[in-house]
């Protein structure tokens, strides 16, 4: 591990649609600048989430913002493999445990990797599959969804929505502490489980850059608290130094102290606690219809609705951020 940072991207537009300080959107366009290819996670046309191999700015914002599902490979190590074989730069995104696997594969099959670049996250779990896709159908995902997005910022970095537009010209918009799929996902119970064993924590890292959010920034940087997004990263390798200094001009940053940000953001070294509801929750899921499942789920607890609603009188005196730095 060489430095840890803090950082946001100059451009606000490019930091609202990110889901932290816009950082991935930088590193990818210095790669396509160089004629590189970029690999990450996008929708497809069923909103399914698979890894996708894009080539120009355009496609790109397929990758932006994070999407809470495991994200599925396909064929996607052979076609690094071959583009590396070919003498591309590649910037690989995803998950520690998928950089560690495409790793492993190409040293298994004698691949150089001094062209490839990876990037992951800190990552508290990834959520199975077939719940998003019952929480689509929920939602009456027969065509008419336009958009999804988990880390909506119109209300905020901080109080992110959900937000679901649809062909009609129709949004549907509601913060991650009351939508049932978030709270499933915040609470770590849709999570799948291996990452509850996560060994890609502390110094496993295989990637040159791990990114995350900066969710304790007022504590650290107050000045820099405007709840647009911030990013935090550490850089483990020369090859993501010198991606990191080629983005200086349009992305900000400020080096900081590791072990503090371990504090602030322990998922940078330890795995997630099994959830104590998870086992029913997917009893439930296993035995109830779609909509008495995601009917039940639905449901607020009264102390939850007390403490989102204590949140938002915060916000409307304008002392969430006072809150914050002094929680
Ligand atoms: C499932 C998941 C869990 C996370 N957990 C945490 C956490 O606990 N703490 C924390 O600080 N940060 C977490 N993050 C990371 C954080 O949300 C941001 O993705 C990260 O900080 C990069 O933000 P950005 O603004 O630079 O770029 P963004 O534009 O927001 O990042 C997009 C990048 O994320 C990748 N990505 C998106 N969804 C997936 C996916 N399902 N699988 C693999 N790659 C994906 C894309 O390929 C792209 O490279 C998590 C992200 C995901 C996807």
């Amino acid at each position: 591990m060489k430095k840890t940072y803090l950082g946001y991207n100059s451009d606000d537009n490019i930091r609202k649609k990110s889901s932290s300080g816009g950082l991935f959107y930088e590193l990818a366009i210095s790669v396509l600048n160089q004629s590189g290819v970029i690999y990450g996670a996008g929708f497809n046309e069923n909103f399914e989430v698979n890894h996708i191999r894009v080539t120009d700015k355009k496609q790109l914002k397929k990758l932006l913002c994070s999407k809470y599902v495991q994200s599925n490979m396909n064929n996607v190590y052979s076609m690094v493999a071959n583009d590396l074989k070919e003498k591309h730069t590649v910037l690989f995104s995803g998950t520690p445990c998928q950089v560690y696997g495409l790793k492993t594969l190409l040293e298994k099959i004698n691949i150089s990797t001094e062209q490839l670049i990876t990037v992951d996250f800190i990552c508290h779990g990834v959520p199975s599959p077939k719940i998003w896709k019952s929480y689509l159908e929920y939602l009456g995902n027969n065509g008419e969804i336009a958009g999804v997005s988990f880390r909506h910022k119109n209300h905020g970095w901080h109080d992110f929505s959900f937000h679901i537009a649809y062909k009609n010209g129709k949004t549907k918009s509601v913060s991650h502490e009351l939508d049932p799929y978030m709270r499933g996902f915040l609470s770590d119970k849709n999570i799948r489980p291996s990452c509850y064993q996560c060994p890609f924590k502390g110094k496993n890292y295989l990637s040159d850059i791990t990114m995350g959010d900066a969710w304790k920034v007022e504590k650290d940087k107050p000045q820099w608290a405007d709840d647009k997004g911030t990013s935090l990263f550490i850089v483990r390798t020369d090859k993501g130094q010198n991606l990191i200094n080629s983005v200086s001009n349009s992305f900000l940053t400020l080096e900081t102290d590791y072990e503090k940000w371990v504090a602030f953001n322990p998922s940078i070294v330890y795995a997630t606690n099994k959830a104590a509801g998870r086992r029913e929750f997917f009893e439930d899921f296993n035995s109830l219809s779609t909509q008495e499942f995601w009917g039940k789920y639905k449901k607020i607890p009264i102390k939850k609705s007390i403490k989102y609603r204590a949140k938002q009188m915060l916000k409307i005196l304008h002392l969430e951020k006072l809150a914050r730095r002094f929680a």
